[in-house]
């Protein structure tokens, strides 16, 4: 070993210790909040960002810049307590659409129209924040996600198909109609405003799970069988896949879903006469495999077009919930395969709500593809197989899951990044739960993001919405966040 060598082994070493605790030593790690429009046309654009500098030395906005749901846009959902800022009133005729200017020029190519938000009439929240933040030197972001209300014009022509039952909420990912709405989106984004990057969520599974109901959430029927559209045939037909045998192998998957769910219990078990279903028909699992690349080609097609257009500007994904619980859904969220098209993931890991959505997806499963166990075994399998344990079935809801679920979740998302893609775990910070699940305190937050930090995190991301946060909980983000010694 030459003295150069030598040294730069040295250097390395001795960084070592420093990297281990402070991940990504050389840039600063982001430390951001997703924060919607209400909140600056609530509570004032300077004064919001003075106050989440000064509670957490907040150095990224999310905006919140398009949906037509709750979870990041608008106030306080009613029935739940509004927090101790911004207006004290629900915002019950809440719509959704564009938060920003919506410049028809890149909405050509699709026949979803490309709504300006009416909740707030005249505003654009990334023309009002941009210059504000800067003035800090606070980055922004546009976060935008895959919710779309089923009556704007044009989006019944990119509606996923679905087998039979009630009609899909959502929108074919390989329809062009969609492909071109979210590229119009990326493209009108980074050409209309100064943005530094982009985040987009797409909070859905393919069929599989959904028949299977095995997500968190509150479905007590079997989900969609989708998409059966025309592209999607066309797609499968170009794969050799038969698709009258993927129809067939579906229908069959549902009616067992339904026998399974009325609690009669096959002479075989529900896992092995599921199991056998796969193997007659293979189709099932194509089929699958199918809807899941129609969702990786957009998100390989946005991250494209947002580095031919902006090369040094960042585009990452939010990483739905379901990856903590599900082992189907999680098998299909390869990070290694998300570094070749993302410069970051947000991979959910909202531990204080996550109790009782644990809870939620182990009963939805036990009454599918786990009905053979009982409701604790079925918990602990799914704690073995995730590779984190907690408490127990009748208490998780009550106490939420412990920091170690987000020290543990950070550090298998760390180890699958590689090293050029940033893992931003996002915090829940009084995600709405039942009356009796758990609910945020300020220790649990200082918990959760040293966790994060722990396990290596470049950052994290203060999660769902400012409008629904209490400041308390805020503060102790940034008092975790000092004590790291990161900021
Ligand atoms: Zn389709």
């Amino acid at each position: 070993m030459d003295r150069r060598e030598f040294l730069q082994t040295s250097a390395v070493l001795a960084g070592g210790a420093l990297a281990a605790r402070v991940p990504n030593a050389q840039s600063p790690p982001m430390v951001g909040i997703q924060i919607g429009a209400v909140s600056f046309q609530d509570e004032g654009t300077e004064r919001v960002l003075d106050a989440l500098q000064e509670m957490a030395s907040i150095n990224t906005l999310f905006l919140a810049t398009f949906t037509y749901g709750r979870g990041i846009g608008g106030r306080q959902i009613p029935n739940q307590p509004l927090p101790d800022h911004g207006k004290q009133e629900y915002d019950s005729g809440f719509r959704g659409g564009n938060f920003a200017t919506p410049h028809p020029q890149y909405y050509r190519n699709t026949s979803i129209a490309p709504e300006k938000a009416p909740d707030h009439p005249g505003y654009d929240v990334i023309a009002d924040v941009l210059p504000a933040a800067r003035k800090r030197g606070m980055k922004v972001m546009c976060w935008f996600e895959d919710v779309i209300a089923a009556d704007v014009p044009g989006f019944d022509k990119a509606r996923e198909v679905v087998l039979s039952g009630p009609p899909s909420t959502f929108a074919c990912s390989r329809n062009p109609n969609t492909r071109h709405f979210w590229l119009g989106m990326v493209e009108d984004y980074l050409r209309s405003y100064d943005v530094d990057g982009l985040m987009w969520g797409s909070e859905r599974q393919g069929p599989l799970g959904n028949v299977l109901v095995a997500n968190h959430g509150t479905a007590g029927n079997g989900g969609r069988a989708a998409c059966f559209c025309q592209y999607c045939l066309d797609a499968a037909r170009k794969d050799g896949i038969n698709v009258d045998r993927a129809k067939e192998g579906y229908a069959r998957l549902s009616a067992w879903a339904d026998t399974i769910r009325t609690g009669a219990k096959p002479a075989d078990g529900a896992f092995v006469t599921f199991w056998r279903l796969l193997v007659k028909y293979p189709e099932i699992l194509a089929w699958e495999r199918l809807w899941n690349e129609a969702l990786n080609d957009t998100y390989r097609e946005m991250y494209q077009l947002a580095h031919q257009l902006a090369p040094t500007k960042g585009i990452g994904w939010h990483i739905w919930h379901n990856n903590s619980f599900s082992w189907l859904y999680r098998a299909e969220q390869d990070y290694g395969d998300f570094s070749e098209y993302s410069d970051f993931l947000k991979v959910v890991i909202y531990n204080l709500c996550g109790g009782e959505r644990l809870a939620q997806y182990v009963r939805n499963v036990n009454r599918s593809v786990l009905a053979d166990l009982t409701p604790d075994q079925a918990l602990a399998l799914t704690y073995d197989v995730q590779q984190y344990h907690d408490q127990p079935l009748d208490a998780l809801s009550a106490a939420g899951l412990a920091a170690d679920y987000v020290f543990r979740e950070t550090r298998r998302a760390i180890a699958g990044a590689g090293t050029t893609m940033k893992i931003w775990p996002g915090i829940d910070i009084d995600i709405p739960t039942a009356q009796t699940s758990k609910k945020t305190r300020p220790d649990d937050v200082y918990q959760a993001v040293t966790a994060a930090f722990r396990g290596g995190a470049h950052g994290v991301l203060l999660s769902r919405k400012y409008s629904e946060m209490r400041l308390d909980n805020i503060r102790a983000a940034g008092r975790a966040i000092r004590d790291a010694k990161v900021a």
